[in-house]
C-alpha cells in the first residue's frame, strides 16, 4: 500500500532562519501501523506534506498513491482542504483520510456534508482508527466515520526512533527542526475554549520513561532546534517529569541540541514546577514561565471549568519566581463567558497585585472547532458574537512559491456580559496597561503609589485611561488609531498594514520611544506633579530607555523608589542614593532598537537596568 502522510505548519523566523515543524501527529499514527505485525513491510511511505508547498506540486507528487493521511488543525484546516480536493479532481482513486483535532464528533454530520472529496474522517486519537481502517481497506470495506479509539497502553512506535523523518531531515540539511516531546497524553482538566481537555482526552496516560529518553536522545543527535513539550500540565508528574527534565539537559550538553525547550506548565504546581524552569532557564533553554490565569474573576473562572490556582496561590508563585528572578508572563482572554468590563478591568488590576509587571498577554477567545465553548448551546447561552478572521494564525510565506492559503480563526468580539463596544474599549484598557505598565511608562509612580495606599492599580489606571481617552498628543492618537485598526479588524477581517493580530499591542509602543518626551509630559500630566518634586518622577523618567541617550548613564537620587517597588520589605528612606543605568543592548539603528523592542519586550528591552551605587 503506497500512503502519504500531511501536516504542514507555517514556515517560522523570518528570512535569516528556515525553521519548520516535524509532522509528529501523521508520524506517530504511521509508525504505530508501519511497525505492527499486521503490516509490517506491507506499507510504503511516498511523501510526508510538512511545509505548505504549492497544492498543484504536493497534489502531483501524490497522484499514484493508495490512500493520503491528513492530519488537520487551525493552522492548515484551508490549506489541506484546497490540497485534498485538487489531488481529488485529479486522481479520483486516491483514498483521502482527514483526521486531527479540527476533525470534531459533534459535528461530522455537516463535516461529512461539506468535503465530499474526503473518504473517510477519524476522530480523536489516530493510531488504533488507522490501523484499522487499512484493514478495512485491505478488504475494500472502508467506512466512511472510524470514531474516537483512544490507546490504552502507551508502549507504542515512536515515530522518531522508527525513522519516519530519516528522509526529510536528510533532504534538507539547512532546516531548523522544531518538534513536540510526548511524555504523557490526555488532561485532567476541561476548560471550556479549549480543544484538548474539554472534550477529548480527559484521562492522562504516560509513555514509558525508556521511550521518552530514547527520543531525547534521537532529538539530540538529529539537531533538533526547539522542543514543545506536548503534555497538557508539564511539571504534573514530578517523579517523573524532573529526570526527563534532567535528561534533556544532559542530552544537550553531550551534543548541543536542542536550544530552546518550552512547555505547558502545571497549573496547579507551585515549587515542583519552578525547580524544573529553573533547570530550564539556568541551561538557556527557556526565558521564563508562563502564568495562564485567563480571567482573575471567580465566576468568569468557574464557568469556563477552569480549576486554576486560587488568586492567593498566584500570588506565592509571583513572589517565588520574583524572588528567585524568573522571569515570568500571564495570559489571559477576552472576552470569555460571564466576563464584565468591571470584572476585567478589576482582573488586570489584580494581575498588577499580585506581582506580574513584567508580561501580561492578552488573547483574543478563539473558538476551536473541539471546544466546549463551539458548542451551539454553549454559544447561545453566554450570548457569543463571532467573527471569522482570515490570517489571524499566520507565518512567514514559502520562499520558493507566492501561493496564499488564508486559515480561517473564529474569534468571539461580544457576549451577552460585554457588547462589542465594550469589549473593543476592554482591549484598549488592556492595551493601556500593556505599553503603559509592563512597558515601563507609568510602572514607576503606580507601584509606588500602591505601595504607599496612597492609590490603587485599579485608580491609577482608569485615572490614565480618561487622560489617554482626552489626550490629543501623541498618546490619545495612537490609542485613537489603535481602536479604529482594532475595529476595521473585528468588522471586516481586515487589518492595516504593518500590524497584524495578536502583535497590534505592541504597534504604538514604537512610537512612543521615538517621542519620549511628549509621552513621558503626558505621564507628568496625568499624575499629580508635587511628587516631580521629590524624585520620583525622574526615576520614573529613568525607568524607560530613551532613544536619545547614550548608556550607560548616573542617576542620583533622594529616595530608594527602585528598592521600595522591588523589594517587598524595603521602605521608603531618603538618602543620596547613586545608580548607574544601563540597558540590555546597545542599539545601532532606530529601525534595530525597534526590532528588539518588539521581539525582546519579556526581557525587558524598552527599559533600563539599575544597578546602585552607592
Ligand atoms: S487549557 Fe490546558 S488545562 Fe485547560 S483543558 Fe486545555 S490543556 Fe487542559
Amino acid at each position: 500500500m503506497k500512503l502519504s502522510l500531511v501536516q504542514p505548519n507555517f514556515r517560522q523566523g523570518g528570512s535569516a532562519f528556515s525553521g519548520y515543524w516535524l509532522p509528529y501527529s501523521v508520524g506517530c499514527v504511521y509508525s504505530f501501523s508501519a511497525q505492527s505485525p499486521e503490516f509490517k513491510d506491507k506499507l510504503e511511505l511516498n511523501k510526508l506534506v510538512f511545509r505548505r508547498e504549492k497544492i498543484e506540486w504536493a497534489s502531483d507528487d501524490m497522484a499514484q498513491d493508495d490512500i493520503v493521511l491528513f492530519s488537520c488543525y487551525m493552522w492548515n484546516w484551508e490549506y489541506n482542504k484546497a490540497l485534498a480536493k485538487l489531488l481529488k479532481e485529479k486522481s479520483p482513486d486516491v483514498k483521502i483520510v482527514f483526521g486531527g483535532p479540527q476533525v470534531t464528533e459533534f459535528r461530522n454530520a455537516e463535516q461529512i456534508d461539506q468535503l465530499p472529496y474526503v473518504d473517510t474522517f477519524i476522530i480523536s486519537e489516530g493510531e488504533l482508527s488507522v490501523h484499522e481502517y487499512l484493514t478495512d481497506f485491505e478488504q475494500g470495506n472502508t467506512r466512511k466515520l472510524y470514531s474516537a479509539n483512544r490507546v490504552e497502553d502507551l508502549d507504542i512506535p515512536s515515530p522518531y526512533l522508527t525513522g519516519v523523518f530519516d528522509k526529510i531531515i536528510a533532504d534538507n540539511p539547512d532546516i531548523k527542526w522544531s518538534t513536540t516531546l510526548e511524555t504523557n497524553r490526555g488532561c485532567p482538566f476541561s476548560c471550556t475554549f479549549c480543544d484538548w481537555g474539554s472534550l477529548t482526552y480527559a484521562k492522562v496516560k504516560k509513555f514509558p520513561m525508556e521511550k521518552v529518553y530514547q527520543e531525547i536522545e534521537w532529538l539530540g543527535i538529529n539537531k533538533i532546534e526547539y522542543i514543545f513539550m506536548a503534555d497538557a500540565n508539564f511539571g504534573i508528574f514530578p517523579d517523573r517529569d524532573m529526570p526527563i527534565t534532567d535528561y534533556i539537559l544532559d542530552v544537550q550538553k553531550r551534543t548541543g541540541f536542542p536550544a530552546t525547550v518550552n512547555a505547558n506548565w502545571h497549573k496547579n504546581a507551585k515549587q515542583n514546577v519552578i525547580e524544573i524552569v529553573k533547570k530550564f532557564i539556568s541551561n538557556g533553554f527557556n526565558r521564563g514561565m508562563t502564568l495562564s490565569v485567563q480571567s482573575m474573576d471567580d465566576d468568569v473562572l468557574k464557568v469556563i471549568k477552569r480549576k486554576n490556582m486560587e488568586s492567593s496561590h498566584l500570588g506565592d508563585m509571583m513572589d517565588l519566581l520574583n524572588r528567585e528572578g524568573i522571569g515570568s508572563y500571564t495570559e489571559l482572554i477576552l472576552p470569555l463567558p460571564l466576563e464584565t468590563t468591571d470584572t476585567w478591568r478589576q482582573g488586570l488590576a489584580g494581575v498588577l497585585d499580585i506581582g506580574q509587571h513584567n508580561s501580561i498577554e492578552i488573547w483574543f477567545h478563539q473558538v476551536l472547532e473541539n471546544a466546549t465553548s463551539n458548542l451551539p448551546e454553549h454559544k447561545n447561552e453566554y450570548g457569543f458574537k463571532t467573527i471569522e478572521l482570515p490570517d489571524y494564525v499566520a507565518g512567514d510565506r514559502e520562499p520558493d512559491h507566492d501561493q496564499h492559503i488564508s486559515e480561517i480563526t473564529e474569534i468571539v468580539k461580544a457576549t451577552n456580559t460585554m457588547p462589542y463596544d465594550e469589549f473593543l474599549d476592554n482591549w484598549m484598557y488592556a492595551w493601556m496597561i500593556i505599553n503603559f505598565h509592563c512597558g515601563g511608562w507609568a510602572q514607576v509612580i503606580t507601584r509606588v503609589w500602591d505601595k504607599q495606599g496612597k492609590q490603587t492599580y485599579k485608580e491609577s489606571y482608569d485615572q490614565l485611561f480618561e487622560a489617554i481617552q482626552n489626550d490629543t498628543g501623541i498618546v490619545g492618537n495612537k490609542y485613537n488609531e489603535t481602536r479604529q485598526i482594532l475595529d476595521t479588524y473585528m468588522t471586516t477581517g481586515k487589518m492595516t498594514d504593518g500590524a497584524y493580530g495578536h502583535t497590534l499591542f505592541w504597534y504604538a509602543n514604537q512610537d512612543f520611544h521615538r517621542n519620549y518626551d511628549a509621552v513621558m509630559e503626558f505621564i507628568g500630566n496625568t499624575f499629580d506633579t508635587r511628587d516631580k518634586r521629590s524624585g520620583l518622577f525622574e526615576t520614573q523618567k529613568a525607568f524607560v530607555t530613551n532613544i536619545k541617550h547614550e548608556y550607560p548613564q548616573e542617576f542620583e537620587a533622594k529616595w530608594n523608589y527602585l528598592d521600595f517597588i522591588n523589594d517587598a520589605d524595603a521602605e521608603l528612606t531618603p538618602a543620596h542614593y547613586k545608580w548607574e543605568v544601563d540597558i540590555e543592548k546597545q542599539w545601532n539603528s532606530d529601525e534595530q532598537y525597534l526590532e528588539w523592542l518588539y521581539f525582546r519586550r519579556r526581557q525587558g528591552f524598552g527599559k533600563t537596568k539599575w544597578h546602585q551605587k552607592s
